[in-house]
């Protein structure tokens, strides 16, 4: 699934292509991506609009829009984002597609239809989308000092991997840059939040705001099994740069005695150093 550092990717290119464009007419196939509201009132919400800005929270897009609503898009496990002329040929699975005045078309394919796209507007998104009220601090949106994240870690008694990726405390991290950033920050996935040094705390911090801004500079992930791609259709490339996400039984790249072994928590894969994470 994307997380913080493949959407934020997506973000900054949305900002650059469709910011400033009117919607010509929206166009919604099959009933799974717009589920949330009558497929004619997303329809009608998008007529003639102007696109203001793009911003992001956790994994959600939030697509600014003159008329003061605001269209939310999540692209859960498979969905993609993508830019194309009218001419070009539809992918299958394409489920949204919007035309702009000045041409051009933003398309959503979604192969297994988890993703979703809404129109809400700020007054009325509680109701809504009550999620978006409940996520935490974006650590890229919101830079946090290390303070704050140690009151954060220090509220909650679970295991590290746990508050990585709990939305709302921080929003946006996933099972691939959990791992990763417990990796940098030589920590282990199980353990408890209370156990923690200072010293690990501002390590732990640096780890994550290093490993997510990292990842973005990449592009993000793409994993074999997965479908993440950019508005252009073009592969991210940190998944180069994993240190032990789906690395199991190879050798880590920093002790390089150890291989990466892999371990369930919560029902996922999680990989880690035994050597070089305690
Ligand atoms: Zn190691």
């Amino acid at each position: 699934m994307p997380e913080l550092p493949e959407v934020e990717t997506i973000r900054r290119e949305l900002e650059r292509e469709v910011v400033g464009k009117r919607v010509k007419s929206a166009e919604v196939h099959g009933t799974r991506t717009v589920r949330r509201q009558p497929k004619k009132q997303f329809i009608t919400r998008l007529d003639g609009v102007k696109i203001t800005g793009v911003d992001r929270k956790g994994k959600y897009l939030l697509l600014r829009l003159d008329s003061g609503d605001e269209l939310v898009i999540h692209l859960r496990m498979s969905g993609q984002l993508l830019r194309a002329a009218a001419k070009d040929p539809m992918p299958k699975h394409t489920h949204v597609v919007l035309t702009f005045t000045q041409g051009g078309q933003l398309r959503f394919v979604d192969p297994r239809t988890f993703g979703e796209m809404f129109v809400t507007s700020p007054d009325t998104e509680d109701v809504d989308a009550p999620e978006l009220a409940e996520l935490g601090i974006d650590p890229v949106e919101e830079p946090i000092s290390w303070q704050t994240f140690a009151r954060l870690l220090t509220a909650r008694k679970t295991k590290l991997k746990a508050f990585l990726m709990d939305q709302t405390v921080l929003a946006g991290i996933g099972n691939i840059y959990s791992d990763e950033i417990l990796f940098a920050a030589g920590l282990r996935y199980d353990r408890d939040t209370d156990s923690l040094s200072s010293q690990e705390i501002r390590r732990l911090y640096r780890a994550v705001i290093e490993t997510l801004h990292e990842a973005i500079k990449y592009g993000g992930s793409t994993l074999a099994d997965d479908q993440y791609v950019d508005l252009n259709g073009k592969p991210g490339e940190f998944q180069e740069h994993h240190k032990v996400y789906d690395r199991e039984k190879q050798p880590c790249r920093r002790c390089r005695r150890n291989l990466v072994h892999k371990a369930k928590f919560q029902q996922r894969s999680t990989f880690f150093c035994e050597v070089c994470q305690v």
